[in-house]
């Protein structure tokens, strides 16, 4: 199909100081839990962003000294040479599609607690380190500022060799020692780098000037600026201080990458942050400068996109997060294929593999973070080498996944589905407040199978054995998901308690299916991720009295790693739901939950209306084990094989059930082995 005129002005090219981007989309710097360690992995998904269509493609931060160690986070590297041959995979799988490569060079300040290298962290003043390490910084004295200025020449002109087209001079998410110089709540020095807003914008400025000088006959510098830190008039805010600051160095780089801090605010969720969410705090910096600006905003709708350079706001479409869900957005644009894009959720999954050290993984992207080591490509699938027929059972994201990718492949896949609407737990949670962006998971995939002649869907299908085996396929895929259990057990209590009795137990599945709930009420969250919150806000919004209940030390403890706690507690909080932490509910009397404190076992009564539980799921998996408890009467009615996929296997995330039904179609028919099933970035000798 032929592009939409109105996205022509996406697709012009941008001059950037002395290179030129084909055209407006930029994959802004994002972590990805690969990093130094696994370069292979890293160079091949930043080479498919280039192929989808992305005219820069930016490293992670990079740290430039020993004194910068983010370990055990999986940052880029550039100490010395040694960490050349790493990078330079990546600037060639860049360039081989004709995209500009760009890299963060970071010297972490007061974030950096050297873990590893064990060197003296530093930073502008005196201070603890940003983490809770033990540990405090050295206030840099000249010398040490000197040093700064040469460990980041150095880097840039390593860089520079490398291949990189743009060179970052990073000062943003309260992350960097640039960053941290200036901020007055992180630089109370009294030299010419301190006090007034000069000379805490005096080393920044430096290091422009520096990075220019070294690297700007070949490579363009950009600056990536927080403009706001969203804490009012102790931070640096759009009205005051990121004004000034823009306005100071308004020409001196080649671009303007500008977004709000720290890394929760700029990667917000989608359940706290609409899309374009940032213009507000970043309109002001094309105003002010003549250079190209670059901004994010979880941009996936083209219109969205088009206001943004019309309106004068942005002239690069910057992206993490879309690009990780689609890494061939652009292309889908300017191929006229809009109905295609996979849309980011905005669940921030992707960052609770950097959070975790371990690579990046999507929601929405099945193949993110298997481009090398499993071979897998986001828009490429080999098609079928047989010609067989799949039944797959539930339409979940696991069994949607699964038909979509199989028929994708070519194959005749019939997709039964108990329920008349497909989606399984997205449609449901989708309803929860905030969660509207889940039910993309579902949609992308109905959209597409509904283009697939060789794909059929049969709702209003809950399936038993004997229907299966009337059906008659040789393949048959159980994705039939998982019920929350009502008897308590979870992580905390590994034997039912004797005191809850499991009929007077409610569970998410009940409030979602909209059962009476009479207040107040108590939810007991032993499960730490979203869902816990989600439903206390929801049952308050309702008009009722909630009390949170957890474990654990903090409420929602898994949403550290998606950035969301934060904003959870205060939404929570302002909204009046009662946040007991260190407790778990141990019995249900008449009115009253008994509950007992994690740490002494001391008992402590609630007023309770309904108790709703998240302790764990079970799988529904009595279709599974039926049919292959008689593998007789399988055979006699022509299946040949029956698997399990997703919740239905082993109750997880929605990015496990997606990236389960994906597996699947891509393994059926090819065979299966007991050797390791992806390649493995080893680590090379002395590049540790
Ligand atoms: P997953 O996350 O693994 O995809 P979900 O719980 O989201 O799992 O989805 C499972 C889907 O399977 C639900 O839509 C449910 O209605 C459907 N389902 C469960 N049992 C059957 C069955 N026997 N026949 C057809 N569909 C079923
Ligand atoms: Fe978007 Fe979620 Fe994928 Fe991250 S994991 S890119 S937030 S869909």
């Amino acid at each position: 199909m032929a592009r939409d005129p109105r996205y022509d002005i996406l697709f012009e090219p941008v001059r950037i100081g002395p290179v030129t981007a084909r055209n407006r989309f930029y994959q802004v710097p994002h972590c990805n839990g690969m990093g130094h360690t696994r370069p292979r992995m890293l160079a091949a998904m930043r080479g498919i962003k280039a192929e989808g269509g992305w005219a820069v493609v930016c490293t992670e931060e990079v740290e430039i000294h020993p004194s910068s160690d983010a370990s055990p986070a999986r940052e880029g590297r550039l100490w010395d040479d040694r960490d050349l041959p790493a990078l330079e995979l990546m600037t060639e799988a860049v360039h081989a599609h004709g995209s500009l490569a760009g890299i963060e060079l970071f010297h972490g300040g007061i974030n950096s607690a050297n873990r590893m290298s064990r060197m003296v962290s530093l930073g502008p003043s005196s201070r603890p380190v940003r983490t809770f390490d033990p540990i405090q910084v050295r206030a840099m004295d000249r010398h040490d500022i000197r040093a700064l200025r040469r460990w980041h020449r150095a880097a840039a002109l390593r860089a520079k060799r490398a291949g990189f087209d743009v060179i970052y001079v990073y000062a943003a998410h309260d992350l960097s020692v640039l960053m941290h110089f200036l901020s007055r709540r992180r630089n109370e020095r009294t030299d010419e780098y301190g006090g007034k807003l000069e000379n805490r914008v005096r080393l920044l400025r430096e290091i422009i000037e520096d990075t220019k000088e070294a690297v700007g006959d070949r490579s363009a510098v950009a600056v990536r600026l927080a403009v706001d830190e969203l804490l009012g008039a102790e931070g640096i805010t759009a009205e005051a201080e990121g004004h000034d600051i823009v306005a100071m160095l308004a020409d001196l780089p080649d671009l303007w990458d500008v977004n709000v801090s720290d890394w929760a605010n700029d990667s917000a969720v989608s359940r706290f942050a609409e899309e374009g969410y940032q213009e507000r705090h970043i309109a002001f910096v094309k105003q002010l400068t003549s250079k190209p600006v670059v901004g994010v905003g979880r941009f996936t709708s083209p219109d969205a996109m088009v206001s943004q350079i019309r309106g004068g706001i942005l002239d690069f479409i910057g992206a993490a997060r879309p690009s990780i869900a689609d890494p061939f957005l652009p292309r889908k644009i300017e191929e006229g294929r809009i109905d295609e894009i996979r849309e980011c959720i905005g669940c921030n999954i992707c960052v609770s593999g950097d959070m975790t050290q371990v690579p990046m993984r999507c929601t929405q992207n099945p193949t993110m973070g298997e481009e090398w080591r499993r071979g897998w490509h986001p828009e490429i699938i080999p098609a079928k080498r047989t010609d067989e027929a799949i039944l797959v059972v539930g339409a979940g994201p696991a069994g949607l996944e699964c038909a979509r990718a199989l028929g994708q492949r070519g194959f005749d896949v019939h997709l039964a589905e108990a329920g008349t609407e497909l989606g399984g737990r997205v449609t449901a949670e989708a309803r929860l407040p905030g969660l509207a962006a889940w039910a993309r998971v579902r949609d992308h995939r109905v959209q597409r199978i509904a283009a697939m002649p060789n794909v059929q869907v049969y709702r209003d299908s809950r399936l038993s054995a004997d229907h299966v085996r009337e059906f008659g396929m040789p393949h048959v895929v159980i994705a039939t998901g998982a019920r929350w259990r009502r008897d308590g057990v979870g992580r905390w209590h590994g034997i039912a308690p004797s005191g809850l009795d499991p009929s007077r137990v409610l569970t998410p599945d009940d409030v979602l299916a909209g059962a009476a709930v009479p207040g107040p009420v108590v939810v007991f969250d032993d499960d730490h991720f979203y869902l816990g919150g989600v439903i206390a806000e929801k049952l308050r919004r309702d008009g009722l009295e909630v009390t949170l209940v957890t474990p654990a030390a903090q409420v929602s403890a898994w949403t550290v790693n998606t950035l969301e706690q934060r904003m959870i507690y205060r939404r929570l909080i302002e909204l009046d739901v009662e946040l007991v932490t260190g407790h778990a509910v141990t019995a249900q009397r008449d009115a009253n939950v008994e509950l007992a404190c994690a740490f002494t076992g001391r008992a402590s009564c609630r007023p309770c209306g309904s108790l709703v539980a998240l302790t764990a799921r079970l799988p529904v998996d009595d279709l599974y084990l039926s049919l292959t408890a008689d593998p007789d009467s399988l055979a006699a009615s022509g299946i040949r094989t029956v698997s399990r996929i997703g919740d239905c296997e082993a109750p997880a995330t929605i990015a496990a059930a997606v990236h389960a039904g994906h597996r699947f179609a891509r393994e059926f028919g090819e065979g299966s082995t007991d050797e390791v099933p992806f390649r493995r970035d080893v680590e090379m000798f002395g590049a540790g």
